[in-house]
């Protein structure tokens, strides 16, 4: 049920694009998702395809997903590095254990092509 209301806050965003720009047909649109976050791009499609089957502007649009890898910082040596997974303990480069999680957007509409 999470992507389902993250479809819906897309959906949100996308209407409003639509209207400000006074758009015909979205034909794709690119989102980034960050590598730690929990969301099933098919459950993103699927959702998008349920909710927007009555939407003529919305409904046949392609859906492109891009991971983004998440990043700590360390707290030692004020290294930011990259990581794959939520598992990482210490910083990579000097082995310290005071690093913090970069927050960042779970899932962020990039660009719409229309
Ligand atoms: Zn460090």
């Amino acid at each position: 049920m999470h992507e389902y209301s993250i479809t819906c806050s897309i959906l949100d965003i996308l209407n409003k694009v639509v209207k400000e720009n006074k758009i015909k047909k979205i034909k794709k649109i690119n989102f980034e998702i960050s590598s730690i976050a929990h969301i099933e791009p098919d459950s993103i499609e699927f959702y998008y395809n349920f909710l927007t089957k009555d939407n003529n502007i919305l409904k046949s649009a392609k859906l492109k997903f891009k991971k983004k890898k998440a990043q700590i910082k360390c707290g030692d040596c004020k290294e930011i590095s990259n990581i794959e997974n939520l598992f990482v303990t210490e910083c990579p480069k000097c082995s310290g254990r005071n690093i913090k999680f970069i927050s960042d957007d779970e899932i962020k509409i990039i660009s719409v092509e229309t």
